[in-house]
């Protein structure tokens, strides 16, 4: 489903090197795989999800998506490819703020469908997410996991090939966080969407098929892969707790720490 081949990109810097943000990634994930990157702050995850959803151009190397080289995307497909087969669920939530939760999910359906029509399909996802009884009130008064819970309706919203979702758990504490990441594996596994989740918390690790160290723009060798990967249970069964956070633990020493805000970064949920 999504193919990178030695994908480069390097900021120039002023009067000096050029940051090597991402350098020579190559990864493939499949349908309904789930792949977590794993990786301290500064080490380019953002990056390379801004390149696969064609925001930010490459230097070098190349992304296809179901086989499509997306260099070759005019704007106007890549803009649509954005809209109807991309889910991004970004650091930012994009929530209009005095709007409601159902409609600040629906705003993507909107290019395709009317008010109603589109308020009438993400209902039911809303209501999966554990939204129902919120899904009429403003955005502005959502917690944090709710706010998380309304961007990833909308991403999934017109159900994409492909997700990209960058530190889903950033702003919630770790209870939410655990939600949040265990009803994304659960949609995405369902519907057979490749996704990709980067993160600096090592929970993330626990609800992927398969995980990924990245380190200055670089993809961690073999031996640190196979450190992080955790033999996972069934759906919704992650890795024993104390079990796959040490053997992430393990791994961040192995690739030189763990990000500058603490291996267990949790921040708090405010509601
Ligand atoms: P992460 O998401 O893992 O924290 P980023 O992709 O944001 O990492 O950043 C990787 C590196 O690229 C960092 O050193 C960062 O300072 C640098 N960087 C990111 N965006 C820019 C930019 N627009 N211009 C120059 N340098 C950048
Ligand atoms: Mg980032």
């Amino acid at each position: 489903m999504l193919e990178l081949r030695d994908l480069v990109k390097h900021y120039p810097a002023v009067g000096g090197e050029p940051v090597r943000a991402v350098d020579g990634v190559s990864l493939t994930v499949a349908p309904g795989e789930t792949v977590a990157l794993y990786g301290p702050s500064g080490s380019g995850k953002t990056t390379l999800l801004l390149m696969v959803a064609m925001l930010l151009e490459p230097t070098a190397g190349s992304i296809l998506i179901g086989e499509r080289d997306v260099a070759c995307l005019s704007e106007r497909e890549a803009s649509h490819f954005r809209l109807c087969e991309l889910g991004f669920i970004r650091q930012s939530f994009d929530l209009l703020p005095g709007v409601s939760a159902i409609d600040n999910a629906t705003l993507k359906l909107l290019a395709s469908r009317r008010w109603r029509e589109a308020r009438r399909e993400i209902a039911p996802l809303l209501e999966r997410l554990g939204l129902g009884e919120r899904m009429h009130h403003r955005s502005d008064t959502l917690s944090m996991g709710e706010r998380q819970r309304v961007m990833i309706a909308r991403a999934l919203s017109t159900e994409p090939r492909l997700l990209l979702a960058d530190e889903p758990t950033g702003s919630l504490d770790s209870q939410r966080g655990r939600e949040v990441l265990e009803l994304l594996r659960e949609l995405c596994c369902e519907r057979q969407v490749a996704a990709v989740i980067v993160s600096h918390d090592p929970m993330a690790a626990e609800y992927a098929d398969r995980v990924l160290a990245l380190r200055d723009g670089i993809l961690a060798d073999d031996e640190v892969q196979r450190a992080y990967a955790q033999p996972l249970g069934g759906l919704g069964e992650p890795a024993e707790d104390g079990q796959a956070r040490s053997a992430v633990r393990q791994a961040g020493q192995a690739t030189g720490g763990a990000d500058d805000t603490g291996p267990i970064a949790v921040s708090t949920d405010t509601g």
